[in-house]
């Protein structure tokens, strides 16, 4: 049995976020994380970074990946960079003063090897971005139930066919935690046929580029659809 199966859709607490999710602009997983990350990055701005605990967390992981770091930058805060920051240069700099040392007792012939195989960036054995790690435990939450919602509950059927997108790593990813489960062959064949569909809108803005057919008119979803094809092939 799938986790949740018997859960009334309406009841949890994703099915209103990921209806609210579906958009049409792009994959409504997609969507849905993009919303707990502005979450994380304002709860920790405006509380937790007086947290000892999360400061501890953030340094202990080596500080965030850089798509999350350049999206902490953009709300310019200089107390949230100067807190994170601090603490991970010092940690640099003794790690860095260590493998210094070592090379010196060492001598000439081992330099620079440890330096190369930590990678420059990070310690072996940190666990990563906390922002990463946090969308994949939400993606491990709301994928198994996108099927069940889908098969159980007509409102969230419908919302999707209407509007409702996933993503092809998205929907690999359901199928792979669902596959034993009948409840997701619906939701995967609306996804394919709206897959067509978009491959079609793009065979036209092709043939469109011909000068004997540039005078055509292309309907709304037809103009939208180089960019929903990039948000639905990548997964952003
Ligand atoms: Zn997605
Ligand atoms: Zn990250």
């Amino acid at each position: 049995m799938i986790s949740g199966k018997n859960k009334e859709a309406g009841k949890d607490p994703h099915y209103f976020a990921l209806l609210e999710c579906m958009d049409n602009d792009g994959c409504m997983v997609c969507r849905l994380l993009e919303r707990q990350v502005e979450r994380i990055i304002d709860s920790l701005r405006y509380e937790k970074i007086d947290d000892f605990e999360v400061r501890r967390s953030i340094h202990q992981s080596g500080g965030f990946c850089r798509e999350h770091a350049l999206q902490v930058l953009e709300k310019g805060d200089p107390l949230v960079h100067a807190i994170i920051y601090s603490r991970l240069f010092e940690q640099k700099a003794e790690a860095l003063r260590l493998e210094v040392n070592l090379i010196r007792r060492r001598g000439h012939r081992n330099r620079g090897k440890r330096l190369e195989s930590s990678g420059g960036f990070r310690e072996d054995g940190v666990p990563g971005c906390l922002i990463c790690q946090a969308e994949r435990e939400l993606e491990k939450r709301v994928l198994p139930l996108i099927p069940i919602f889908f098969a159980q509950d007509e409102a969230f059927r419908d919302a999707f066919k209407v509007s409702g997108h996933l993503c092809v790593p998205h929907l690999e990813a359901v199928f792979a935690y669902s596959k034993a489960h009948s409840e997701v062959k619906d939701i995967i064949s609306v996804q394919i046929e709206k897959y067509a569909i978009l491959a079609n809108h793009l065979r036209e803005i092709e043939r469109k580029f011909d000068y004997r057919y540039c005078g055509e008119a292309s309907c709304e979803e037809e103009r939208k659809a180089w960019k929903l094809a990039v948000a639905l092939w990548t997964g952003n």
